[in-house]
């Protein structure tokens, strides 16, 4: 089936911003872009990266998505604490937390990035994670036409 992503991202960003009284940004670059996937798995990607951005973060949150060479992207931003370097490789292993985040009021159980990439990868895609200390995140999500 095919799914139309752009009204599934904004209402997956409508949740957050409702629940958590944060801003998204969303950029995308037509108005409608459908795309053969399961839905109810698509909904649970975005909601992983942008419910984990805005756990680690305190202020906007920037998310588009662009088309490239026969792919689609979505990109997720944050401007908060950062991933250290020898944490990213790991942080999509079960259970997975960084140490900062163990300790942290805001829970989880480190299944999150888990189910995200199972999902990418089941849509034959890919997952990155690009990141600065105490500058940001990024997930981008590389998904084949
Ligand atoms: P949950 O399973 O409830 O999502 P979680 O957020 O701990 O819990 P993951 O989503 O798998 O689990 O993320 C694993 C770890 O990666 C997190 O504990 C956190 O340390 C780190 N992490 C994930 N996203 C970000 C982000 N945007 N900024 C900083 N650290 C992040």
């Amino acid at each position: 089936a095919k799914v139309e992503l752009v009204g599934l991202i904004k209402s997956a960003i409508r949740s957050i911003s409702m629940a958590f009284e944060r801003t998204v940004n969303f950029n995308y670059y037509q108005a409608e872009v459908f795309y053969p996937a399961d839905e109810s798995q698509l909904n649970q990607l975005i909601y992983i990266l942008l419910d984990n951005a805005r756990k680690y973060s305190e202020n906007q949150i920037d998310l588009t998505l662009t088309e490239q060479d026969q792919q689609l992207i979505i990109t997720v931003t944050d401007y908060g604490e950062g991933i250290p370097e020898e944490d990213r490789t790991q942080i999509f292993n079960r259970f997975y937390r960084v140490d900062r985040a163990r300790n942290r009021k805001t829970g989880g159980t480190g299944l999150g990035l888990t189910i995200a990439k199972a999902i990418v990868v089941a849509h034959s895609g890919e997952i990155e994670v690009m990141s600065e200390l105490g500058k940001g995140t990024t997930f981008r999500v590389i998904l084949p036409k």
